[in-house]
């Protein structure tokens, strides 16, 4: 699988190989990261519950009861972090669109 917007790390997005020796082995030119396995074998469980609270905070459930202020500090930042990059994915997407 192709992950388009995600530059190839083995060759910084540039599409060849080092030292200029044809595509790069690892993306074949296309110039983004690949995905070879499970996505889900990719991303550890704390991620994936941070992802969930993230999800269930955007419609005001957060994990704790109570609202943002009853939350603790390192929830609010993950799951802002979480959004932050969920939004800027969303904004990328309706770019190409
Ligand atoms: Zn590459």
């Amino acid at each position: 699988m192709w992950l388009e917007g995600i530059p190839c790390e083995a060759c910084g997005s540039t599409g060849t190989a080092a030292g200029g020796g044809g595509p790069c082995r690892a993306c074949w030119g296309r110039r983004c990261a690949t995905l070879t396995r499970c996505p889900k074998r990719e991303v550890d469980a704390r991620v994936l519950k941070a992802i969930d609270y993230a999800a269930c905070a955007r419609h005001g459930n957060w994990p704790r009861a109570g609202g943002i202020l009853d939350q603790t500090q390192s929830a609010v930042q993950v799951i802002r972090y979480v959004w932050s990059e969920e939004d800027a994915f969303a904004v990328d997407r309706a770019a190409k669109k």
